[in-house]
């Protein structure tokens, strides 16, 4: 399939946690349209790494296909390729079911992969995503359409939320939960600073006090009756 290979440049063979209820394999597509500090896939996002070939990955899954059924389409964001649909459509054609990891900001590029499970990563306000080097004047909007399809999924579709310092505050947090009602699963998970970082200087901040993420899961499950913390 050509115009495929150069966008997948990571390749995890197994996963029991990446797609929930299914043991998966998961691909990494390279690039991103932000730049999160606390990103832990640095040389994917930088687009550093060799293509993996999508046969390779066909023909491992095709003498696998009792033990994985699911594949999640991860990044880096694949939905800035448009590679990423004939990926999901062959995979799907060989009856995998497809979870999609997305940061949100390609509403129709999710409504055309169509996947079975989705996961939406909301990093701060709709209105601070130029701090993640984000040039889309219409950021906001396309979050907005992004969540009416998480509700539409109900229980096959989540937001998460990762709990890191400048990024989440308690204003912040006071605005997702309004922005987040009707959502059916939003979790909080804290910044993990022991892997490399996409900015090595989040690695000398403080993380969030499980304490206050507590009082965030708290004040979110008040208002949307729908958050956890991850791994809770
Ligand atoms: S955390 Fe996700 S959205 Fe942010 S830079 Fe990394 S891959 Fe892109």
């Amino acid at each position: 399939m050509p115009g495929i290979d150069p966008d997948i440049t990571g390749w995890l063979k197994h996963s029991f946690i990446d797609y929930p209820g299914k043991v998966s394999t998961v691909l990494f597509f390279s690039g991103c349209n932000l730049r999160c500090p606390y990103c832990h896939n640095p040389s994917i996002v930088k687009n550093l790494l060799p293509p993996v070939p999508f046969a390779k990955i066909k023909d491992y899954l095709a003498l696998r296909r009792s033990i994985i059924d699911g594949v999640v389409i991860s990044g880096g964001e694949p939905t800035i390729h448009q590679s990423m649909l004939p990926v999901a459509a062959s995979l799907r054609k060989e009856k995998f079911s497809i979870k999609l990891d997305t940061n949100g900001l390609n509403p129709q590029m999710i409504e055309k992969c169509n996947p079975d499970y989705l996961a939406v990563d909301i990093k701060t306000s709709f209105c601070r995503y130029s701090e993640l080097s984000c040039v889309m004047n219409d950021c906001k909007e396309r979050l907005t359409d992004t969540l009416e399809i998480v509700r539409k999924m109900g229980e096959q579709a989540e937001v998460r939320i990762t709990v890191a310092p400048l990024l989440i505050d308690d204003s912040v947090i006071t605005e997702l939960a309004d922005i987040l009602k009707g959502v059916a699963k939003i979790y909080l998970q804290p910044f993990n600073r022991t892997s490399e970082l996409l900015d090595p200087s989040y690695k000398e901040l403080e993380p969030v006090s499980q304490e206050k993420i507590q009082e965030y899961r708290d004040y979110i499950e008040q208002i949307t009756g729908a958050c956890k913390i991850r791994g809770e």
